[in-house]
C-alpha cells in the first residue's frame, strides 16, 4: 500500500496524496541559453517529463525565467546551491518550485526570505540531503556517513522550515549508495508524512544507472514510498524520463504508453531481432495508449508465449507474422513487419 503523505504543488502538478507518482528530470544546457534550455525541455516533455528542473547559478538565468516558462508547458523547479539572493530573483521570475537546502543558506534571516518569498508566490520546496552533504555534527555523532547521519541531516532542513512555518516541503534524501538510499528513505518515510522525491544520486551512465536507479528507486516504490522521481543518468535528460516511465509501468504505477515484451532470442530465431526490437522501442516511445506489443523471434513459441499481448510479432524464415491476443492476423515480408504491426495498430 502506498504511504499516505500530504499533498504540494509544483505548478499544476501535484505531489504526494492520492496523486500519480510524477517523473522529473533536470537539464544540462546554461539555463541563460534560452534557445537551448527550451529546446531540451520540449524534448523532455515529448518524452513524458512531468516537471523539469534547472540550475540558476546567476541572476542573468533567473531573469531568463519568464521567457523559459512562456514557450513550454511543464512546472519548473529552480535549483540554488547556497546564495539565497538567487533564491529570491528564482521566486521573482516565475519559478514554480525551489531545491534549495536552508542549511546551506547561512544566517536564519535569509532563509526567512526566502522561506516568506516562497510563502508569498504560493510555491513549495524541496529540500534534503545526499551523501556529500551530511552534516558535520551528525558524521561525527553518528560515526560517519550512513543512514541515522543522512536521515537527521534532512530532518534538520525540514525543521529549519517548519521553524518558520512552512511545510509545502518534499524531501529527497540520495546516496549512490543503493542499499543506503533504500534504508535512508525507509527510515524517513516513517518519521514524517512529507512527499519523497526518489532518485540515487551519481549512478552513473545509461547501463550501470539504469540499474542503480531501477533497484533503489524500484525497491522503495514497490514498499509504497515515493511521490516523485528521477532516474539520474549520465546521458541525454530524455533517457531519464523514458527510464522513469518504464519503471513506473514495470510496477504497474503507470498505465500510458507501450510496454514491448520481447524474447532474448536463441537458436530458433529466424529473424534479425534485435534491431527489430529497437526499431520498435523508438517508435512507441511516445505513444500514449496502454498497450503490450510482442516481438518474438519464432512462430512457434512467438504467438503462444505472448498470449496477452494486445499485439505482436513473430519471425519466421525471412517472414513474420502479425498477430494479436495470441490469433495470427497476417503474415508479412521482414523488412515490412514493423510497418504492417503500425498499419494493423492504427486500424485497431
Ligand atoms: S520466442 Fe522463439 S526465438 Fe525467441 S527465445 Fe523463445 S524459442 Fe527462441
Amino acid at each position: 500500500m502506498r504511504r499516505k503523505t500530504r499533498q504540494i504543488f509544483v505548478g499544476d502538478v501535484a505531489i504526494g496524496g492520492d496523486a500519480p507518482i510524477s517523473i522529473q528530470s533536470m537539464t544540462n544546457t546554461k539555463t541563460s541559453d534560452l534557445e537551448g534550455t527550451v529546446k531540451q525541455i520540449l524534448a523532455l516533455e515529448e518524452a513524458g517529463c512531468d516537471i523539469v528542473r534547472f540550475a540558476v547559478n546567476s541572476e542573468e538565468d533567473a531573469k531568463t525565467i519568464p521567457e523559459i516558462k512562456k514557450r513550454i508547458h511543464i512546472p519548473t523547479i529552480a535549483d540554488i546551491q547556497f546564495n539565497y539572493q538567487l533564491a529570491l530573483y528564482a521566486i521573482e521570475y516565475g519559478a514554480d518550485g525551489l531545491r534549495i537546502n536552508p542549511g546551506n543558506i547561512g544566517e536564519k534571516w535569509k532563509v526567512k526570505e526566502v522561506v516568506d518569498a516562497a510563502k508569498e508566490a504560493g510555491i513549495s520546496i524541496r529540500v534534503g540531503v545526499n551523501s556529500g552533504s551530511v552534516h558535520q555534527e551528525y558524521i561525527e555523532k553518528y560515526h560517519g556517513v550512513n543512514v541515522d547521519s543522512l536521515c537527521y541531516s534532512a530532518l534538520d532542513e525540514v525543521r529549519i522550515l517548519e521553524s518558520l512555518g512552512f511545510s509545502d516541503i518534499k524531501v529527497s534524501i540520495k546516496s549512490s549508495d543503493v542499499n543506503q538510499s533504500i534504508e535512508v528513505n525507509r527510515k524517513f518515510a516513517s518519521m514524517t508524512d512529507y512527499p519523497l522525491h526518489l532518485g540515487i544520486t551519481e549512478a552513473g551512465n545509461k547501463e550501470q544507472g539504469l540499474i542503480k536507479s531501477s533497484v533503489g528507486i524500484g525497491s522503495l516504490l514497490h514498499d509504497g514510498i515515493g511521490d516523485t522521481i528521477r532516474i539520474s543518468l549520465t546521458d541525454d535528460p530524455c533517457r531519464e524520463v523514458e527510464a522513469g516511465k518504464i519503471l513506473l509501468r514495470t510496477l504497474g504505477l503507470r498505465k500510458e504508453g507501450v510496454e514491448i515484451i520481447s524474447c532474448p532470442t536463441c537458436a530458433r530465431t529466424d529473424i534479425d531481432l534485435i534491431p527489430l526490437v529497437n526499431e520498435a522501442q523508438e517508435a512507441f516511445k511516445s505513444y500514449k495508449k496502454p498497450l503490450k506489443i510482442a516481438i518474438m523471434g519464432c512462430p512457434v513459441n512467438g504467438p503462444g508465449e505472448a498470449k496477452e499481448a494486445d499485439f505482436g510479432i513473430s519471425g519466421g524464415k525471412g517472414k513474420g507474422i502479425i498477430f494479436s491476443k495470441g490469433k495470427i492476423i497476417r503474415t508479412v515480408e521482414e523488412e515490412n513487419l514493423l510497418k504492417a504491426l503500425l498499419e494493423e495498430m492504427e486500424r485497431y
